[in-house]
């Protein structure tokens, strides 16, 4: 097994949810800094905090919005307001933002969130009960676009086991994409 501690920072640069770093990007003005993952992954990679909520034009604070099935396509409602339909702004962002990430060698995403969850988050039914969970809008764009790149939700990053796993993913994949 290669030796982390060889890889030098900032020569492999990861994706990373805004709001788990120390910024304010959350509908509800709050963040969910994970200060002991950001130091740890930041030994290892350069980190490029991206909200995909913010920057395809939703303010902060915002609604908080979900993922509903309807008729089997993923739409973005308003939780509160349902007539809030925000899933062709948040979609086209991520289709357009997600090529211009492939100098990404992985990614840390925030769990259950309708645009960063990765299998975690919440699908509704038009009646308002969960049916079932999913993929984040964004998550679905960025493994469109890249199937192979290594991702994980920050809460399962707790363990030094599961971190150690992940850096040698993320080593693996960049490695074989110099090589193509
Ligand atoms: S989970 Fe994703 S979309 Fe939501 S605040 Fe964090 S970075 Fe932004």
């Amino acid at each position: 097994m290669r030796n982390n501690k060889v890889m030098k920072k900032d020569n492999i640069c990861i994706g990373i949810s805004q709001c788990l770093t120390n910024s304010i990007v959350r509908y509800d003005e709050k963040n969910k800094y994970n200060k002991d993952l950001i130091v740890y992954l930041s030994q290892y990679f350069k980190l490029n905090p991206i909200c995909p909520e913010v920057e395809c034009g939703l303010s902060v604070p915002r609604p908080a919005v979900e993922l509903v099935n309807e008729n089997n396509r993923i739409k973005v409602i308003g939780r509160d307001d349902k007539t809030l339909d925000v899933t062709d702004k948040l979609i086209n962002y991520s289709k357009e933002k997600v090529k211009a990430l492939s100098g990404l060698s992985g990614y840390v995403f925030k769990s259950r969130s309708p645009s960063c969850g990765i299998g975690s988050t919440p699908i509704f039914n038009l009646n308002g009960e969960q049916q079932d969970y999913g993929n984040g809008v964004f998550v679905t764009a960025l493994l469109s676009q890249y199937p192979k790149m290594p991702v994980a939700e920050g809460e399962s990053l707790e363990s030094e086991t599961a971190r150690n796993e992940f850096v040698q993913m993320v080593f693996a994949y960049e490695q074989s994409e110099q090589d193509v």
